[in-house]
């Protein structure tokens, strides 16, 4: 089989691999969809392991198949994974970590916060940017009939992501939600949001990207360049501030206005990867009774619920798909990610 690697440093490969074999409790997937996501990025331009090591995801120095948002159908079974747990051609996500498989948390579908050591597939294993995919049958979730291979992928990272933080902030109709970045996670949680009843402000540098965030139910658009944004988000809530802010873009300053920008009793929330933030802890948080939940993807029964969610309330996820490729042009998919950052990127197979 075929498999695009990241060589570190902006360098991706297709490789040829052996088609995998099922080992015990293993099942093989043949891909139909695999998505590009944010933190992608982080590996294919850092050093070879520099990235993963970072982001506290160990550092074997190995490079792996790329492409942690997988989605396809069940082609084999390994021994003790009987026909009715993986039958063939069923349509299934991958949960993309797999831990000791024993733990509490590894049994409430949280394998990645398993502490005997965890599996990150595209990261520290072999993921889905390839023809197949071998992955432990309790890593597969049910994609819905209703939704593509593609939206299947989307959700297998990014938009699973966004969904996961905003039920743990608890968004219901009646709050008001600014969501900082509107990359493909940010652009989730702004349809998400809406979704949920939300008024949703999307904030962004980038004009294509606020204009998206308008297209997909945004009430208003912030450009953070030359403004105050704790003040633009003041104006716009009679000088209470945000019932609950979303940082998905990972910048300190992002992270501070979202704190700055929430109201008494307000929610903030924490999804984008890497960097720092520094806080005036007393008038910042303290003063203000602010709740701030720190979010790391979902669990199998989130991932589950987030895409049952998406077909329930019509969420327009499709035309977050705007950039559509072939394996084969993986090198030239990551180059056009790397600058050109409006919308999501998916592999499709055929
Ligand atoms: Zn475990
Ligand atoms: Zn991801």
């Amino acid at each position: 089989m075929r498999g695009a690697v990241f060589l570190g440093n902006r360098k991706v490969e297709l490789r040829t691999f052996p088609d995998p074999a099922p080992g015990p409790g293993e099942v093989v997937i043949e891909m139909k969809a695999s998505g590009m996501c944010g933190s992608d990025l982080k590996f294919y331009r850092s050093p070879p392991g520099a990235a993963q090591a970072a982001l506290g995801l160990g550092n074997s120095g190995e490079p792996f198949i790329g492409g942690h948002e997988p989605c396809g159908v069940v082609v084999a079974r390994g021994p003790g994974v009987s026909e009715r747990e993986a039958p063939d051609g069923q349509r299934v996500m991958d949960h993309h970590y797999a831990g000791c498989g024993t733990c509490p948390h590894c049994r409430l579908g949280w394998s990645q916060l398993c502490r005997a050591g965890i599996t990150v597939y595209g990261v520290t294993a072999h993921g889905g940017h390839a023809d197949y995919l071998k992955v432990p049958l309790r890593t597969l979730v049910a994609l819905p009939e209703e939704l593509s291979f593609a939206e299947g992928a989307a959700v297998a990272c990014g938009t699973g992501t966004a969904y996961a933080a905003l039920r743990r902030m608890r968004i219901a109709g009646g709050d008001t939600l600014a969501v900082f970045g509107q990359g493909p996670v940010g652009l989730s949680a702004t349809m998400l949001g809406v979704a949920m009843g939300a008024r949703v402000i999307a904030i962004d540098v980038g004009a294509e990207r606020r204009q998206l965030g308008q297209e997909f139910g945004a009430d208003a658009v912030i450009d953070p360049g030359g403004t105050d944004v704790v003040a633009a988000l003041k104006a716009l809530t009679d000088g209470e501030g945000v019932d609950a802010a979303l940082d998905c873009s990972g910048h300190p300053d992002a992270r501070l206005a979202a704190a700055r920008a929430t109201r008494t009793w307000g929610r903030v929330g924490f999804v984008g990867e890497g960097n720092q933030v520094t806080f005036d802890v007393s008038p910042d948080l303290l003063r203000r009774q602010l709740t701030l939940h720190a979010s790391w993807t979902f669990s199998t029964l989130i991932q589950e619920e987030c895409a049952r969610f998406i077909v329930k309330r019509r969420v327009p996820l499709k035309r977050l798909l705007t950039h559509r490729f072939r394996l084969a042009q993986a090198a030239e998919a990551y180059r056009l990610f790397d600058t050109q950052t409006t919308g999501k990127g998916v592999f499709v197979f055929d």
